[in-house]
């Protein structure tokens, strides 16, 4: 179960809408004490990687996100620092469901192998994933739905989110 605060729900929003038509990410951690999220935006570097080294990065900002590794592991050192962890993660889908695909599973298998059996690399991570619509369907641009998802021990689930006021 995700806890969030709606203003930070309200800037999610805003940052997905904003950079469409690329997807947005974000990381979410919290204190020591666990409770509602801390949301960091983040920079979706996918669509500089992608125009750089097209071969090693097939997809641009429109179907992927990748957060700049080293601006991740600040958000963690800072939130470990402070007793908490990194708690989760969001990004959007542009002109799509709000599900968690395939890419999406897959990259939460970086350093454990699912082949072997093992949990992803951090099961207690949540994924919060927003859709957007917009131009490229000639649509106004709105956000349809959000869907967060975690780990249930065999599969990613969906779980609830809990908007906080
Ligand atoms: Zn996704």
């Amino acid at each position: 179960m995700l806890r969030i605060a709606r203003n930070d729900v309200g800037r999610i929003y805003a940052q997905v809408l904003e950079e469409y038509p690329h997807e947005c990410c974000g990381i979410l951690s919290e204190g020591a004490e666990g409770g509602i999220c801390v949301v960091h935006v983040c920079e979706n570097i996918q669509q500089r990687r992608h125009e750089e080294d097209p071969e090693r990065y097939p997809r641009d900002a429109r179907t992927a996100y990748l957060i700049d590794p080293v601006e991740q592991m600040r958000i963690s050192e800072e939130a470990e620092k402070a007793g908490g962890r990194v708690s989760g993660f969001y990004h959007s889908h542009i002109d799509c469901e709000a599900y968690f695909s395939e890419e999406d599973e897959r990259r939460t298998w970086i350093f454990n192998r699912r082949e072997a059996g093992e949990e992803p690399d951090d099961p207690d991570a949540l994924y919060l994933v927003v859709s957007a619509d917009g131009e490229d369907t000639g649509a106004k641009r709105q956000i349809n739905a959000h869907k967060c998802f975690a780990w249930d021990g065999s599969g990613y689930a969906e779980t609830g989110v809990e908007i906080v006021d």
